[in-house]
């Protein structure tokens, strides 16, 4: 199969990285929908990942007339009782940024011991038509605990302080490729590929 495309509806470019890097593996080329201005922003209004998820494929779809993509995903702290979640990129407020959601969560768990910091990303997946049927959904997680000091600069978002305790380093610290092979997203989209190449030659 040679690169068919597929239009991903996130602004947020490391996702689109992740994202384009586990779908050029089976021959799909993503095209990140900031390559066109005109789609308007999806209000994420849902209550769940997967809601938003969807949401996020069907406008896009919609609004463009192809194949797209809707990813929401988030960190679900155990002593938060799943906080951020779904609110994970404005988690401190409208204009939040990594740091500031960071400075966030470090703050909110001061209290907390490094027993009980566990914590969890999900990650959800919609793929609507260009007529905006919701075609193929997957749901991934992964466990990891949160740290009190940051280590490591890759990624994005809260993984300077994810920590993935068998590997006693943060997603911070593990490469791409390690991420790529462990992470909430590379699990969604281990059950997402089989169900998208199914369906390939409807593309
Ligand atoms: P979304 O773009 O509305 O799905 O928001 C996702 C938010 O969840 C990001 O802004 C991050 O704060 C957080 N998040 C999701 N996935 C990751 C990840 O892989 N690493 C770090 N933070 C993540």
């Amino acid at each position: 199969m040679s690169n068919r495309k597929i239009v991903l509806a996130s602004r947020n470019k490391k996702k689109t990285q992740e994202v384009a890097e586990l779908l050029a593996a089976v021959g799909f080329l993503v095209v990140p929908v900031t390559d066109f201005p005109e789609v308007p922003e999806v209000e994420e209004d849902g209550d769940t990942f997967a809601a938003n998820a969807a949401k996020k494929a069907t406008e896009v779809a919609i609004a463009l007339g192809q194949w797209v993509i809707g990813e929401d995903s988030g960190l679900k702290v155990d002593a938060l009782n799943g906080a951020p979640g779904i609110y994970s990129a404005r988690y401190s407020g409208e204009h939040a940024t990594d740091d500031s959601n960071n400075a966030k969560l470090i703050a909110d768990l001061a209290n907390v011991a490094e027993d009980k910091r566990g914590a969890g990303y999900v990650c959800s997946i919609a793929l609507s038509s260009p007529t905006g049927e919701v075609k193929v959904t997957a749901e991934g997680t992964c466990r990891g605990r949160i740290l009190t000091t940051a280590s490591g600069s890759g990624g994005f978002g809260y993984d300077p302080y994810f920590l993935i305790p068998e590997y006693h380093r943060t997603f911070g610290d593990l490469s791409p490729l390690v991420k790529r092979k462990l992470s909430h997203r590379a699990r969604a989209f281990a059950l997402f590929i089989p169900q998208l190449l199914r369906i390939a030659d409807e593309f």
